[in-house]
């Protein structure tokens, strides 16, 4: 359940957002995707994605090519993109059914009602998105990563914008949600991967600088 990513370059006109970077993750850590804002963090998340596509290097999601086998990766990612793009007019319930249908899942009744309540969202559910707070809105946001069950959650700035408490309540939940996952987790603060993450890459300009293990995994609980 790693995440590859070998020589990747992505140029946005003249301006270099990616300059040859590579990296491979642990499986099952949380890895705290550290830089400035500018930096490339989006686009490198954007890349696993499949949302922009390779222009030069590889990447894998649990040795699936992204490349070649895009939707095959894409089954095997939840996604958080940085402004969260929810219906706002949507009922909770109604938004997961239709996350649900464009994975194309069956029995999701079910499953609807199992990420309600790993999310926090059992009193919401029948609220309209419009009518939730940030943090909530947030809940909402990884329900929808997780409702095809994915090894491997790629959450973009996921507590940017959030009150002191909301911060706490997301990266409890983040930390909750991402036992069995690989979850790389963009952040430009020191403090959010020092109190979730298992490792930390730093990105700086489009290059990777550092990357290296905080903690074992295994002495985490
Ligand atoms: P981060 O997520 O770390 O803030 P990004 O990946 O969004 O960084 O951006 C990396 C660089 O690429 C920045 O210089 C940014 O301005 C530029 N960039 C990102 N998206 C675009 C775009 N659509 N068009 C032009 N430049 C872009
Ligand atoms: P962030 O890096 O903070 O996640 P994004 O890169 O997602 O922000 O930027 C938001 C939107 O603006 C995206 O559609 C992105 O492609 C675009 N964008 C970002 N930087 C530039 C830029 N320098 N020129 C043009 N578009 C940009």
């Amino acid at each position: 359940m790693s995440i590859r990513v070998e020589n990747l370059i992505k140029t946005y006109g003249k301006q270099t957002a990616l300059d040859n970077i590579s990296f491979r993750t642990q499986s099952n850590h949380i890895i705290g995707f550290l830089g400035p804002n500018g930096a490339g963090k989006s686009t490198t998340m954007k890349t696993l994605t499949g949302i922009l596509p390779i222009e030069s290097g590889e990447c894998w999601i649990n040795d699936i090519n992204v490349k070649k086998d895009p939707i095959q990766a894409k089954r095997n990612i939840g996604y958080l993109p940085e402004n969260n793009p929810l219906y706002l007019e949507m009922y909770v319930s109604e938004m997961l059914q239709y996350q649900a249908e464009l994975y194309g899942l069956k029995n999701t009744k079910k499953r609807i009602q199992e990420v309600i309540s790993q999310t926090g969202l059992t009193l919401e559910k029948h609220k309209k998105i419009k009518q939730l707070s940030k943090g909530y809105r947030q809940r909402v946001g990884l329900a929808c990563a997780i409702i095809h069950d994915p090894q491997v959650l790629i959450l973009d700035e996921p507590t940017t914008g959030l009150d002191p408490n909301q911060i706490i309540e997301i990266r409890q939940l983040i930390k909750e949600l991402s036992k069995n996952k690989t979850v790389l987790l963009s952040t430009h603060l020191m403090q959010e991967v020092e109190a979730i993450c298992d490792e930390i890459i730093v990105i700086h300009q489009g290059k990777i600088k550092e990357q290296f293990l905080l903690h074992e995994k295994d002495s985490k609980y």
